[in-house]
């Protein structure tokens, strides 16, 4: 098969690589029928983490080839999403709702799902199947479940996002933007999307944002105080992963609100002092997406909400070096690779 493979920053192909096999008994092989280029890619993409040819990938969606022996709840020829962790979905963690922090958890980007094919674990606990073969119109918002969706969602449930509230959103990437959607289908009154990128801000809007406020950092901070009449915001959701950014998360926080932070950490280190003043309660991480897709697909399914908006640019996935390059460049938001294309 083909698959995208980092050779090291800023340089990535399209190889040809083994065609995946059940290796347990409890493993699917699912055809991907979609994939895409995460944020998060582009952080070994721009040297921030090691990279040496490695397999890249974890968002997907696709049609089941093979499942091992000990597989019940999918079958070939299906339809599923899955989250980028795979999980059990039966211990304890699971079964309170933190299947990224499963006991078995394990990570979609070691397995690289911008291929054609894919490997899933734990295929019973980590796939959902459609109940038939989606119109190909659905398939974007099918994938942006998998993950931008899952997490933007996890976030303003961390939030603790609830009808009436004042929400503000940092970070104008897919998982943001994300936030802006999950935020509105949730109930808020107000959406403050943080933006400085006119292509982006017009999203935000079509999402659901009702205000957005081009400066950040102490400036942005003051805006948003401002906006709510000197407390700041019920929830905040926090999908950057910097320190700036962190910052301006809890200085845009009232005293007693949410911050829902998904942005994967680099080189945060919050001050116990000012964590401590600030009242706020924390919580975020990896997003548990598999407790959210039965109704994000039920969402999706009947059109109340088009997340697959989220994808501006499509490629074939043997263009896949012209994606990162695209979204490295702010070009695009976010790009869906076809892996049977052409
Ligand atoms: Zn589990």
């Amino acid at each position: 098969m083909r698959a995208v493979m980092m050779h090291s920053p800023g340089n990535v192909s399209v190889v040809d690589r083994d065609d995946p096999i059940i290796e347990q008994q409890t493993d699917a092989i699912i055809r991907v029928a979609a994939t895409c280029i995460c944020g998060s890619d582009l952080w070994p993409y721009r040297g921030a983490n090691d990279v040496h040819d490695a397999h890249m990938g974890h968002e997907y969606v696709g049609y089941v080839e093979e499942v091992g022996s000990q597989v019940s709840s999918v079958r070939p020829g299906q339809f599923v999403v899955g989250s980028f962790m795979a999980s059990d979905n039966t211990c304890e963690v699971c079964r309170a709702g933190y299947q990224s922090g499963c006991v078995h958890v394990q990570g979609m980007g070691g397995i690289g799902t911008q291929a054609q094919y894919a490997r899933i674990p734990l295929a019973d606990g980590t796939l959902v199947a459609c109940p038939e073969t989606p119109d190909a119109d659905l398939v974007p918002s099918y994938l942006a479940a998998s993950d931008v969706l899952g997490t933007g969602w996890f976030a303003a449930v961390a939030a603790q996002v609830g009808p009436g509230d004042t929400v503000a959103v940092v970070g104008d990437g897919a998982v943001g933007l994300m936030g802006v959607l999950a935020a509105r289908e949730l109930g808020a009154e107000r959406i403050i999307a943080m933006s400085r990128h006119a292509d982006r801000q017009a999203l935000a809007v079509e999402f659901g944002a009702t205000d957005v406020i081009e400066t950040r950092g102490d400036e942005g901070v003051a805006a948003i105080t401002e906006m709510t009449n000197g407390l700041g915001a019920h929830a905040v959701i926090e999908a950057v992963g910097t320190q700036e950014s962190m910052m301006q998360a809890i200085g845009s926080t009232r005293a007693g609100g949410h911050i829902g932070f998904v942005g994967v950490s680099h080189g945060q280190e919050i001050p116990g002092n000012r964590l401590f003043r600030s009242l706020v309660h924390l919580h975020g991480g990896p997003a548990p997406v598999r407790r959210f897709l039965p109704d994000l697909m039920d969402r999706i399914a009947s059109r109340s909400i088009d997340p697959g908006r989220v994808f501006d640019r499509t490629l074939p996935l043997e263009q896949a070096a012209d994606g990162y390059r695209a979204m490295d460049t702010r070009e695009a938001i976010k790009v869906l690779l076809e892996p049977f294309a052409g």
